[in-house]
């Protein structure tokens, strides 16, 4: 349905405003969690959960507890404005997008937290951004409970926070389903991401290279089901022959618990983070044998 029409969305910055107009919701309400700077990837999973949904909220908070110290919070894109148009396009209901003080009262340091699963929480993002994970669980939890949404999709861009959630969902049973969304692309393969806008015009050029060599290593795991270590070396030495892209890890892993995998014998998820220069990017292709 062509929604341009629609009036703008509601935009609560409080709990309690946003919890006033909970209670008169009737009917389903879908839910999509963001961090703002919205792209088509983040739009993808709007479409969808429109679809899906009597009701749409998308909330924008750049949450400063899943940054370490010395990543980009200050410098994270803010286009607020942008935002919101793009969310009235689509037919959003309401922008929930509180400030820092509203989720962190007493500081970001002082509030109960959400501890993933250390298989799922400290390994490959969790060991290069430790307390990554437990600053998106605890933010994801406490938007669950302020929104109390029906169900929500997150992107399998960001792979391992989709198991993190759907895990955190089932061990706390909290009553709400959640979906993944297919990741979204520029026509040369880079994977959508807000951090993009940091590339240089040269680096711009390099990045779809990370996609390739994904592309590259998993299109061999169908013709050497049992060599899938030897496919990911060969992938890491592909990595080193490109002097600009600094590999952080390339790694197989059971596409549902992110155990270690030796063969091509279930439904393996590839992943990956690589730094152009000060740029850190991830991404991730899945493969059904
Ligand atoms: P963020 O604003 O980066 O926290 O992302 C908000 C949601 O959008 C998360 O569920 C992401 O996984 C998802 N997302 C980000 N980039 C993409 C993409 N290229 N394709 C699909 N989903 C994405």
């Amino acid at each position: 349905m062509d929604r341009s029409s629609a009036g703008s969305p509601q935009v609560f910055k409080t709990i309690k405003e946003f919890r006033d107009w909970r209670r008169s919701v009737r009917g389903s309400l879908g839910f999509i969690a963001t961090m703002g700077a919205l792209h088509a990837g983040h739009l993808s999973l709007i479409s969808r959960a429109r679809e899906l949904n009597d009701n749409l909220v998308v909330s924008i908070f750049v949450n400063p507890l899943q940054f370490g110290p010395k990543e980009d919070f200050g410098s994270y894109p803010r286009t607020f404005e942008t935002d919101l148009e793009l969310c009235r396009k689509l037919g959003v209901d309401t922008i929930f997008s509180p400030g820092t003080e509203e989720i962190y009262p007493d500081g970001k340091d002082h509030c109960t937290k959400v501890v993933p699963p250390p298989f799922l929480g400290e390994v490959l993002e969790g060991h290069f951004r430790p307390g990554f994970f437990t600053g998106v669980a605890t933010v994801v939890s406490k938007l669950f409970e302020i929104i109390e949404p029906n169900m929500t999709i997150f992107g399998e861009k960001d792979y391992q926070q989709l198991l993190v959630v759907k895990r955190m969902v089932r061990d706390l049973n909290m009553p709400l389903l959640v979906e993944g969304g297919p990741t979204i692309r520029a026509d040369d393969g880079l994977a959508l991401s807000s951090r993009n806008a940091y590339l240089t015009e040269e680096q711009r050029k390099i990045a779809p290279m990370i996609h390739r060599i994904l592309s590259d290593v998993i299109g061999q795991f169908k013709s050497e089901p049992n060599k899938l270590t030897a496919l990911v070396e060969k992938g890491k030495q592909q990595f080193s022959k490109t002097a600009s892209i600094d590999l952080q890890y390339l790694e197989v892993r059971d596409a549902n618990t992110l155990e270690e995998v030796a063969a091509f014998d279930r439904k393996v998820v590839l992943l990956t983070a690589a730094k152009i220069g000060s740029v850190r990017l991830i991404d991730n292709l899945i493969a059904t044998p």
